[in-house]
């Protein structure tokens, strides 16, 4: 009847509100995220396949609002890109990453190369290269411990892409392509690129249940063989995920399976329990 869809039209409308409501707040109070100290970071430990000893950890962004809780950056950071927040805040997470990192090191734990997701607008961003400089030189890490992620579609403008790479290279600083196979097809272009690392993105992770049916994992796998790269999996759930990975060639990965990303203080007691080992 009419009066159901007038109904129905309002629900949909409220509904609307409500989203539209959230996302505004987000947008509005990611503004004062970062002087009001609400976000903060969580590391997950990347580790060798065979032995399980740390040898790595990712750093991943958190956003403890003080009324929506905690905010994933699945919401959040595709707002900060619209706004273009993303640079400030990407800024802020380079800073801390190599800030906690070299405190790590200075605290006597095994050095260990942090790795730090970067967004497209930030690496399209001039100041780029100065921002990692700086960050760098503020928290006096040495280049080696610090790595970059940066996704396929970062590889749109290549020749651009190259430079800043190429500079990176130079500078000492490690990257890698994230959620590699999942986007812009960049095959073909890899091998003149200047990257060290691919990551295996962890939607792959499903094939990996079905024996011998895993031939996305090891093409890339093979791919990052033939070009010298070194392949690392992310979001492995299952001990046969691991040993598939192991056996074809796959050394390091991350995932629930060994551990969760962890504040630092309990990033700190995993070194030292494997300290003990
Ligand atoms: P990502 O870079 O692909 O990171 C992997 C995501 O998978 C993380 O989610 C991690 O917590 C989760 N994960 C790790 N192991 C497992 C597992 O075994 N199973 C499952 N199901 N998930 C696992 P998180 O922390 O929610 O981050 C989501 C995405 O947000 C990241 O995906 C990354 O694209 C983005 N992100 C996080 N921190 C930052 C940041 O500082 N800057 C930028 N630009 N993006 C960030
Ligand atoms: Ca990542
Ligand atoms: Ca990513
Ligand atoms: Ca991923």
């Amino acid at each position: 009847s009419k009066e159901n869809g007038k109904n129905s039209f309002s629900f949909y409308n409220a509904e609307l509100d409500k989203v539209m409501m959230r996302k505004l707040q987000i947008e509005n109070d990611l503004k004062t995220a970062i002087s009001n100290e609400q976000l903060s970071l969580v590391y997950q430990p990347k580790v060798d396949l065979q032995s399980k000893k740390v040898v790595g950890m990712e750093a991943l962004l958190r956003w403890n609002h003080p009324q929506l809780g905690w905010i994933s950056p699945l919401e959040f950071i595709p707002i900060a890109e619209e706004t273009r927040q993303i640079i400030p805040i990407g800024e802020w997470v380079l800073n801390e990453a190599c800030r906690q990192n070299k405190q790590w090191q200075e605290q006597g734990y095994p050095p260990l190369c942090v790795s730090v997701n970067v967004s497209v607008l930030q690496f399209q961003h001039g100041e780029f290269l100065e921002t990692v400089q700086k960050a760098l030189q503020t928290s006096q890490l040495d280049a080696q411990f610090l790595e970059l992620e940066i996704t396929e579609s970062m590889m749109q403008d290549i020749k651009e892409s190259r430079d800043i790479l190429d500079s990176l290279m130079k500078e000492g600083v490690k990257t890698s392509i994230d959620d590699f196979g999942t986007g812009y097809s960049s095959l073909s272009i890899l091998p003149n690129l200047p990257i060290d690392t691919i990551k295996i993105d962890k939607s792959f992770m499903d094939e990996l249940e079905k024996t011998g049916q895993y031939s996305i994992v090891k093409t890339i796998i093979d791919l990052s063989q033939n070009l010298n790269l070194k392949v690392v999996a992310e979001g492995i759930e299952t001990e046969s995920q691991r040993q598939i990975l192991r056996e074809n060639g796959c050394l390091v990965g991350q995932g629930y399976l060994f551990y969760k990303p962890v504040a630092p203080n309990d990033f700190e007691s995993i070194l030292k329990e494997a300290a003990l080992k």
